[in-house]
């Protein structure tokens, strides 16, 4: 079987224009522009580039970005009073914590800090409790990237079963509760799954968010399994793959994400459509 490649970068290009359009009309209908802010810690390079990632993102479909940055010392109370000027600042619509905070933060403060109706990354606890109560909430960018990538290519969901393999509540969780809502009937496995294997060869769809290279192999799969791969691994300078093994997955599932070009790219895009979502609540409560 030669598997369907589900493509995030055409994806992505579609999705770009059409964001860009959205928030073309959001303007001429309210006077608003979407407007980001990330909150960074200095200090840490992968940071620096995810963020000029997503600044590139934000100038693509006309966005506002701003960098609010801090120093690498910087204490709980600061990093939390920055937070909250963005959440009571009514041009502000989208605000982004910056991970990994320094050792000296907890990251769980800062997220607490948040105003959950800016909260673009979608960790807020009260995101996350809308999310699985079904109620309109700000989904985390990646997850909400895979589902993009399932409808963009017509993979039915109710029914199926579901394996996902990784329980972050940045992609696992949300991953597993996106997936049960649309009908799919799930298994969500991790570090102490027994017989990862044999429930993985269960799925008919089979997600991965682990962050280890090669722990999903196409021996493990069901012939004809939809294969969503999350994993960034960088095995090589400049070589990253993903958690599943390419070259024995494509051959026996019916349609798989590539490693690098899958899910990465679609996740920028969701982020950029998360926002445009919090400025439009935004607006209609103003
Ligand atoms: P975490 O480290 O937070 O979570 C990893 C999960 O994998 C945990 O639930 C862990 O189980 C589980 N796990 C670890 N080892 C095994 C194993 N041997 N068998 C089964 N499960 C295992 O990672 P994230 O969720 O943040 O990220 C996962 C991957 O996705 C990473 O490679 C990351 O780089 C990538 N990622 C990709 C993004 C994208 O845009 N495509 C964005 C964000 C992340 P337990 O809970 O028991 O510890």
């Amino acid at each position: 079987m030669t598997a369907l490649l589900l493509d995030g970068r055409v994806l992505a290009k579609e999705l770009k224009a059409q964001i860009s359009q959205q928030a073309a009309e959001f303007k001429a209908r309210t006077g608003y522009v979407p407007q980001l802010v990330v909150v960074q810690v200095a200090g840490n390079a992968a940071s620096d580039w995810y963020v000029r990632s997503i600044r590139r993102s934000c100038e693509g479909v006309g966005f506002g970005f701003a960098l609010h940055l801090l120093p690498e010392t910087c204490d709980q109370t600061t990093l939390e009073a920055a937070i909250q000027q963005a959440s009571n600042d009514p041009s502000i619509h989208g605000i982004i914590i910056q991970m990994p905070l320094p050792s000296q933060l907890s990251a769980d403060g800062a997220v607490a800090a948040l105003n959950p109706q800016k909260d673009v990354d979608g960790l807020h606890p009260t995101n996350a409790g809308r999310l699985a109560q079904g109620l309109p909430a700000l989904v985390p960018n990646t997850p909400a990237g895979g589902m993009a990538l399932l409808d963009r290519y017509q993979i039915s969901l109710a029914g199926k079963h579901a394996v996902v393999v990784g329980r972050s509540n940045v992609v696992g969780k949300p991953l597993a509760q996106l997936l049960l809502a649309r009908h799919a009937t799930l298994t969500i496995c991790h570090s102490r799954t027994a017989n990862l294997a044999e429930v993985i060869g269960q799925g008919d769809i089979v997600a991965a968010a682990v962050g280890k290279a090669g722990l999903v192999t196409g021996a493990m799969l069901k012939p004809g399994a939809v294969v969503l791969d999350f994993g960034i691994n960088e095995v090589a300078e400049g070589q990253v793959v993903g958690d599943v093994d390419w070259e024995s997955a494509s051959k026996v599932a019916s349609a798989i994400t590539p490693v690098p070009g899958g899910t990465g790219p679609v996740t920028n895009m969701m982020l950029l459509q998360n926002t445009l979502q919090a400025a439009q609540w935004l607006a209609e409560q103003a």
